[in-house]
C-alpha cells in the first residue's frame, strides 16, 4: 500500500535551524567562558608577578638609599616575604648569564635556565609571560627585569604552577557548560513536543480519521499543483461514490455504515501504486488521481477494475454487504483551470452514470454543456440574489382545497425562475443547482421572505385563516441560523407563525435525525406547521411518523397517480390517510389530476388535496382572485379523466 507524506508538512527546518542554533550557541558559549575564565586568571597572576617586582625593586632601593648593598642572604628573605605576602608558588632571580642567583626554592639556586622559550624572553629583557611544562607540571611564568638607574639587577621570575587554576576553570566551565545544557535539553523537549503536537494537528488537517487517507484539504493541494503542470493525458480523476452508505446507516445504524466505509477505503487502497493516488472526499466519496496514464482504454479499465467490488460481498459484524459503486472521469486537459472546475466536472460525470451496465462515464462535451449551463444558471442566481429585488426570481403559488368542503385552505409556494438568456428554468434544475453550488440558503431565504409578505398581502385582505407552505431544503434547516432568521422574517413582516407551513422531504432526516427533530420542535412551538413532503419516496416508514415532529403528511404524487389504475397501490394510500390519522397527523394528497383520485381520497377521508384539477400554480394576483371567486368547476385544469 502507497504510503502518503504529509503534503504541507510541520516544517521540520522550522525546528532544526532552532536546534542547531542552541547546539552552536552551547558550545561557543563554552569555550568563551573558559578563555574568558583564562584570561582573567592569567592577567590575575600577571599583575600579582608586576606588584611583587616593584616591591622587590623598592627593597632594593631602600637598601640602596642606605648605601648599603643587600647581601645574598638579604635578596633570598626578601624573595620570601614577597612570597609570604602573595601565595605564588616559586620566585627566581636570574641573571644575565641565564643563572639562578636567587631562588624560593633553594634546590634551583646556580643552576642556568636552558629552557628555549625561557632564554629568548630572558634575552629580550621586557615584561613577558608564558607557558611551560617544568617536570611534567604546565606553569605560568611571568618574567619582570629588575633595574636600578642604568644598572640591570637581573629579571624576577614569578612561577606559579596552573594546575589548581585549571581545576578552578574547568569547574566553573563545567557548571556553566552544564547550566547552558539543562537550558538547551529543556528547550529541546518544548520543541519536540511541539513539533509532535504540530505533526499531529497536521496529520489531522490532511488525513481522514476513519480510513487514514489523505482527505479533502490534502486533495486539493495535490491536484492545484497537478493542474497547474498539467499537459493533455497527463492525469485523470476518478470520483467513486457509494450510495448505499446512507441505506446501510438507517437499516443498521452508523457504527454499522462507519466500518463498511473502512473496509471500501482499505479495499480501495489496495488500488494505490506509484501513479494512482487514494484521497477520501467526504462520507461516501473517494477520489483517485491517476497520472501519465496511456490513454482513455486504461482509465475505463481501470474504472472497471474498481467497479467489481460492487460484485463482492464485504463482511460486517457477521453481514454480508453489497454496495454499489459509480466512477465519474475527468481527464486533466487544460481547461479544468480550477480544482473547483475539475470537481464540478468530475461530479456531472459521476450524475450522468444512468441504473444501466455500466456503472462509469467519462467527463465529455454534453457534460461539458451542462456544467457551463450549471455555470450560468449558477451565476445568474448569484446576481439575483445579491439584490434587493429580483427580474428572473418569482413564486407562483398553488391552491390547496378543504377534500371536505372544497374550501382553499392553503397555497403551496413554488417558485420559479424566468432568465433573460436561458428562459424559463424548472425549478428541479435550478433548485439542484443552488443546493450543490451553496446558493440554497439565500434562496431559500428570499423564497421565505416573498411568501411572508404574501401573507403580510392576504392579511390585509381579511384572509388570515390561509396558510402558506414553503419548501424548505435540509440544507437550510442544518443551518443554526436558520430559527432565528425565520423569527426575524415573522417580525419584521408582522404575520403570525401559524400562517406558515414547511414542507421538508425524508432525506435530511437521514443522517441527522435528532438535531433535526428537535429543530421541528422548536419550530412548532413558533405556531408553524411541519410537514413530510414526498411521502412514500423516500426511507421513512409509517412505525417512523409517529417519533416525528410533524403535523402533516403529504402522499408523494406516485401514490396519487396509481389510484388512476387502481392497483394495490391504491390501497396502500388509503392505509397511509388512516394510520396517519391515528398518529394525529392530517394529510393533503399532491398531484391530484382527475376526478377519479379526488372521489377516492375524500372517500378515504384525506384532509387536503392539491393539483392541477383544481388549479396549477398561480402568479400571486391570481392566487388572491382564486381565493376570492374560485371554485373547482371554473379553475378545472382540462386534464382529461
Ligand atoms: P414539490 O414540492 O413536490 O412540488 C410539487 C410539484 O408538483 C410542483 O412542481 C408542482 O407544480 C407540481 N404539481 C402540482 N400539482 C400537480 C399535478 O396535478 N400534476 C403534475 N404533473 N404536477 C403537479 P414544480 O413547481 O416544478 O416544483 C418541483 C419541485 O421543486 C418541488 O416539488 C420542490 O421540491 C421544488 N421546489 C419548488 N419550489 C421550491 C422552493 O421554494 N424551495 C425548495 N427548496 N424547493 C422548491
Ligand atoms: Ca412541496
Ligand atoms: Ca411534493
Amino acid at each position: 500500500m502507497k504510503k502518503h507524506n504529509i503534503p504541507l508538512s510541520v516544517n521540520a527546518g522550522l525546528f532544526i535551524i532552532p536546534f542547531l542554533m542552541l547546539v552552536i550557541t552551547v558550545f561557543g558559549v563554552g569555550s568563551f567562558m573558559i578563555d574568558a575564565a583564562r584570561t582573567y586568571h592569567y592577567a590575575h597572576m600577571k599583575d600579582d608577578a608586576l606588584n611583587m617586582a616593584r616591591s622587590f625593586a623598592r627593597g632594593l632601593s631602600k637598601a640602596a638609599e642606605g648605601h648599603k648593598a643587600l647581601d645574598g642572604s638579604e635578596i633570598h628573605s626578601l624573595l620570601e616575604e614577597l612570597q609570604d605576602s602573595c601565595p605564588v608558588e616559586r620566585i627566581h632571580l636570574i641573571n644575565s648569564d641565564l643563572t639562578i642567583i636567587h631562588s624560593t626554592d633553594e634546590n634551583l639556586t646556580g643552576r642556568t635556565v636552558t629552557d628555549r622559550n625561557a632564554t629568548e624572553a630572558l634575552s629580550k629583557r621586557s615584561e613577558h609571560t608564558y607557558m611551560t611544562a617544568i617536570d611534567g607540571e604546565r606553569r605560568h611564568v611571568v618574567f619582570v627585569p629588575i633595574s636600578m638607574g642604568n644598572t640591570s639587577f637581573g629579571t624576577l621570575a614569578v612561577e606559579n604552577s596552573v594546575r589548581e587554576t585549571e581545576i578552578v576553570i574547568r569547574r566553573s566551565s563545567t557548571f556553566g557548560v552544564l547550566a547552558l545544557l539543562t537550558v538547551f535539553v529543556s528547550l529541546s523537549c518544548t520543541m519536540a513536543v511541539a513539533y509532535n503536537r504540530g505533526a499531529r494537528l497536521v496529520r489531522l488537517a490532511y488525513y481522514d480519521e476513519a480510513t487514514g487517507l489523505p482527505n479533502t484539504r490534502y486533495m486539493k493541494n495535490f491536484l492545484t499543483k497537478e493542474i497547474t503542470t498539467a499537459r493533455s493525458g497527463s492525469g485523470a480523476v476518478l470520483l467513486i461514490s457509494c450510495e448505499d452508505f446512507r441505506t446501510v446507516s438507517m437499516v443498521f445504524g452508523f457504527e454499522h455504515s462507519d466500518l463498511l466505509r473502512k473496509n471500501l477505503g482499505y479495499t480501495l487502497r489496495g488500488y494505490e501504486n506509484g501513479t494512482r493516488t487514494l484521497f477520501r472526499l467526504s462520507s461516501d466519496r473517494f477520489v483517485f488521481f491517476m497520472k501519465n496514464y496511456r490513454d482513455e482504454h486504461e482509465l475505463i479499465s481501470f474504472a472497471k477494475e474498481i467497479g467489481g467490488i460492487s460484485g463482492r460481498p464485504f463482511t460486517v459484524k457477521g453481514t454480508e454487504q453489497h454496495i454499489d459503486i459509480r466512477i465519474g472521469i475527468v481527464k486533466l486537459e487544460g481547461k479544468h483551470e480550477s480544482i473547483d472546475r475539475l470537481l464540478k466536472a468530475a461530479m456531472v460525470s459521476l450524475n450522468s452514470v444512468k441504473n444501466g451496465l455500466e456503472k462509469f462515464a467519462v467527463f465529455n462535451e454534453e457534460m461539458e454543456n451542462r456544467l457551463l449551463r450549471d455555470d450560468q444558471i449558477e451565476n445568474e442566481l448569484r446576481a439575483e440574489l445579491s439584490g434587493f429585488d429580483s427580474q428572473s426570481l418569482y413564486l407562483e403559488y398553488q391552491p390547496v382545497v378543504n377534500g371536505r368542503t372544497n374550501d382553499t385552505a392553503g397555497f403551496e409556494a413554488l417558485v420559479r425562475m424566468r432568465s433573460g438568456r436561458l428562459g424559463q428554468i424548472p425549478p428541479v434544475e435550478f433548485i439542484d443547482v443552488a443546493e450543490r453550488r451553496q446558493l440554497i440558503v439565500p434562496l431559500g431565504m428570499w423564497v421565505l421572505r416573498k411568501a411572508c409578505e404574501f401573507v403580510r398581502s392576504l392579511n390585509a385582505r381579511g384572509r388570515s385563516g390561509v396558510t402558506v407552505a414553503v419548501n424548505i431544503s435540509g440544507l437550510q434547516l442544518l443551518r443554526d441560523d436558520f430559527i432565528p432568521a425565520v423569527l426575524e422574517l415573522i417580525e419584521t413582516t408582522g404575520i403570525d407563525g401559524s400562517s406558515l407551513e414547511f414542507e421538508i422531504t425524508e432525506s435530511i432526516l437521514l443522517e441527522n435525525y435528532d438535531h433535526i427533530n428537535r429543530k421541528l420542535n422548536e419550530l412548532r412551538d413558533h405556531g408553524i406547521r411541519i410537514a413530510l413532503d414526498d411521502f412514500g419516496t423516500g426511507y421513512s416508514s409509517l412505525s417512523r411518523l409517529s417519533e416525528l415532529n410533524i403535523d402533516t403528511v403529504k402522499i408523494d404524487k406516485f401514490f396519487i397517480d396509481h389510484i388512476r389504475q387502481k392497483e394495490r397501490t391504491a390501497i396502500i394510500t388509503g392505509t397511509i390517510i388512516s394510520i396517519a390519522h391515528q398518529l394525529g397527523l392530517s394529510v393533503v394528497a399532491e398531484g391530484v389530476e382527475i376526478e377519479r383520485q379526488r372521489t377516492y381520497l375524500v372517500h378515504e377521508g384525506c384532509d387536503f388535496l392539491q393539483g392541477f384539477l383544481f388549479s396549477k400554480p398561480l402568479s400571486e394576483m391570481n392566487a388572491v382572485s382564486y381565493l376570492e371567486t374560485g371554485s373547482i368547476e371554473t379553475r378545472a385544469s382540462g386534464i382529461p379523466n
